[in-house]
């Protein structure tokens, strides 16, 4: 799938975030190239043609680590997370170094970092990654690499991400796993699951877990994977994935056994929303 890249500049770079664990966001890329196809990105930039072209463009703030420059001279001390809404380690980065500038100025003026990306690239900021001051997590929906392809055609595969958690871990860093999404019927299989935590278990990582958001634009590009692979799935799916419904119970009930099982510290992504305990 061919790419449009294209420079941008931003006004701001650390922006007020209100994921738990986090008090800024800092994207250095509008637009994603892994275009995964649950990604709800797109709905919260609010922008149809991003929604409906998700992972065919990416735009590079190729001002930000100067707006960065002014920012940490002044805003309050916080953890940033990089990045909420991009991959801050997708392709681009290896040839813009947007991402490193960022992290290496936060880290300078002492503000935590959380990163989370599903890229190795990660691996080449390694110097810059202090255990005092980051923490890295990477994202897996399923071990299998075919499902992954399917659906998050533009990632590196699930075992180069569990790569990324060793070399982290063995470094002193500390590291998570984000298990997610989960959606109900295609990668929420109990061996699935078992086959995730595990990687997590061997990378004293602790695990996040979080169920599919079925926000604006998502079933326009997830649709063609559920029907390939589980026809009759995307009409099930709303009400499978609802705030509170049973199928969630089942599954949170299903994650925290195994993790339990395994060893492995777990957590909702977002804890107001009910888990089986
Ligand atoms: S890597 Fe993250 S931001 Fe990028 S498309 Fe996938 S889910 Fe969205």
């Amino acid at each position: 799938m061919s790419v449009e890249y294209s420079s941008i500049t931003c006004k701001t770079a650390l922006s007020p975030c209100k994921l738990p664990g986090l008090r800024y966001s800092l994207n250095p890329y509008v637009g994603c190239e892994h275009g995964c196809k649950y990604c709800y990105s797109p709905s919260t930039l609010r922008d149809e043609w991003m929604g409906l072209n998700w992972g065919k463009f990416v735009r590079a703030k190729q001002n930000i680590a100067e707006v960065l420059a002014r920012e940490v001279k002044r805003k309050p001390k916080g953890t940033v997370g990089v990045s909420t809404v991009c991959d801050p380690y997708q392709p681009l980065e290896a040839k813009l170094e947007l991402t490193r500038k960022c992290i290496e100025m936060l880290s300078k003026h002492d503000f935590p970092v959380s990163i989370q990306t599903k890229s190795r690239l990660v691996l080449r900021d390694a110097d810059l990654i202090d255990p005092e001051k980051f923490d890295v997590g990477v994202t897996i929906t399923t071990m299998d690499r075919g499902m992954a392809g399917l659906l998050e055609p533009g990632a590196p595969p699930p075992n180069v991400r569990a790569q990324v958690l060793e070399e982290f871990s063995s470094r002193g860093v500390e590291t998570w796993l984000f298990l997610g999404p989960i959606i109900p019927g295609l990668n929420d299989a109990e061996e699935n699951l078992k086959q995730i935590i595990e990687v997590a278990a061997r990378t004293k990582s602790k695990v996040i877990y979080d169920r599919l958001n079925l926000k604006q634009w998502v079933m326009g590009r997830l649709g063609s994977v559920l029907e390939q692979e589980r026809p009759g799935l995307a009409e099930r799916l709303p009400a499978l994935v609802r705030e509170g419904s049973e199928p969630w119970r089942q599954i949170c009930s299903k994650v925290e056994t195994i993790c339990g099982e395994l060893g492995v510290k777990c957590e909702t992504a977002f804890p107001s929303w009910p888990s089986a305990q």
